[in-house]
């Protein structure tokens, strides 16, 4: 039989009888097929709900991050991440700020763009004062699109735009406003932008082409502060290295992307536990970290008065506590009620200071002992797992790997020989 991969009407088929087909074209052994279809809490009917396609779900570990203290208030933090030493190392910081008063955050408010493209127009000056001076009857049919959304406060607050210069010529981009409350609002606003589409058309004259949201989203700002006592640093020296640290990440992009990288490993694991858009996240994070024109940390560090460190973040965080997989995946509906949050915001706020937190823990090892010793421990029981270990072995091939500082695959395979052997 030849194997091919057009499946004529794949969707439409049960997931048991996509797993069947792909069990068939991969040679998948019964156990793996079977494997497949055990997609636990989730549930399979719920996934094929989800997303198109479905023959399973993959399964990440789900961690709680302790200590977390903000704007005076206790919260256990969901995780959920497959990489070691990440929950360890929030927690851990998040312990550091408590002794100076934890976490202090703040936001812009959950204001979300949604761009509409306007291309075609000889005079497009002229044409963004006439759609401007019309920004009432757009507001208006902006907000009938979502009852909902504006009985609850929020809904379509102003009317930008700007003309642009590109390889195509000059267009004009009209931005509507829309306060999402506590929903992350790409549904909502894509919803607006499409109909009002017809309106900014007739009023420039031009042609509209794309009507969506912008994940660059800079009404949607939440920032978050903390201070790390020298004592509880390690020391004046390490304040100092933690400092040298950041100023390699402000001055060279090749270090930005990974500080950037570790504040995202707090963020994106709280956003996924929460059943939020961690693409969208991501792209908003890393573009605000260029909005200057040059790549640049997210963070910033800076020494106070009395010697200690403290540490800011700001940036975009649109994530929702209602639409998505928000209230649709049972474990993110049970990550939010362990967090306790009552808005989107709140969940915003406190996904920024874990975010803060996971930066420090980063630069603090990696400006003093090296990142490897605490990676590599957890590492180190992917790598016996990996070559074979069960049980009680697990632990020993990965004590013996660190103990010797050599944590590979071939090293684990020997160990685990040894081990059995005796
Ligand atoms: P949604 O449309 O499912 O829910 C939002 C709606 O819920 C609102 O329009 C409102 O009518 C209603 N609502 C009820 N209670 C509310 C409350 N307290 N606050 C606000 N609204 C309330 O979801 P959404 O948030 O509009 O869209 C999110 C989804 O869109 C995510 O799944 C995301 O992955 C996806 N998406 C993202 C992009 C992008 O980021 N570029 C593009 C397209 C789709």
């Amino acid at each position: 039989m030849t194997r091919t991969s057009e499946i004529s009407g794949f969707y439409k088929l049960p997931p048991e009888e996509r797993v069947r087909r792909v069990k068939e074209f991969a040679n998948l052994t019964d156990d793996e097929a079977s494997l497949l279809g055990s997609t636990g809490s989730l549930g399979l009917q719920t996934a094929d709900r989800m997303i198109e396609n479905v023959i399973g779900a993959i399964p990440v570990p789900l961690g709680i991050a302790t200590n977390f203290l903000i704007n005076g208030k206790d919260y256990l933090i969901p995780m959920a991440i497959e990489e070691p030493s990440v929950v360890a190392a929030a927690s851990n910081a998040a312990k550091m700020a408590r002794s100076t008063g934890g976490f202090k955050t703040s936001t812009t408010g959950s204001v979300m763009i949604g761009q509409i493209q306007v291309v075609g127009i000889a005079d497009p000056n002229a044409a963004r004062f006439d759609l401007l001076s019309q920004k009432d009857l757009i507001l208006k049919k902006a907000n009938e699109q979502d009852p909902m959304l504006v009985s609850l406060g929020g809904g379509a607050r102003d009317l930008r735009a700007r003309v642009i210069d590109t390889p195509r010529g000059r267009m004009i981009i009209a931005e509507l406003l829309v306060d999402c409350k506590d929903a992350m609002g790409a549904n909502a606003v894509n919803t607006m932008a499409e109909a009002v589409a017809p309106l900014v058309e007739g009023l420039t004259g031009g042609r509209v082409l794309l009507r969506i949201i912008s994940n660059l989203a800079t009404e949607r700002l939440m920032r978050a502060k903390a201070i790390f006592s020298t004592d509880a640093l390690g020391g004046a020296e390490v304040v100092d290295a933690i400092l040298d640290a950041y100023a390699f990440a402000a001055s060279d992009i090749y270090r930005a992307s990974t500080h950037n990288k570790g504040i995202m490993n707090g963020v994106t694991a709280v956003v996924l536990a929460t059943g939020n858009d961690t693409r969208a996240i991501e792209a908003g994070a890393h573009t605000y970290a260029a909005r200057s024109g040059r790549y640049q940390p997210l963070t910033c560090w800076e020494k106070n008065g009395d010697g200690n460190l403290v540490g800011t973040l700001e940036m975009p965080l649109a994530v929702g506590l209602v639409g998505g997989a928000t209230a649709t995946h049972p474990i993110a509906r049970i990550s939010v009620k362990i967090l306790g949050v009552k808005s989107a915001l709140e969940l915003g706020e406190i996904i920024c200071a874990v975010g803060l937190a996971q930066n420090l823990a980063a630069l603090r090892a990696l400006a003093t002992e090296g990142i490897q010793r605490g990676h590599m421990n957890l590492h180190a029981r992917n790598v016996a797992i990996a070559a074979g270990a069960e049980g009680d072995l697990i632990d020993r091939v990965a004590a013996k790997m660190v103990e010797e500082r050599r944590v590979r695959m071939d090293r684990a395979k020997e160990i685990l020989q040894q081990l059995k052997g005796t």
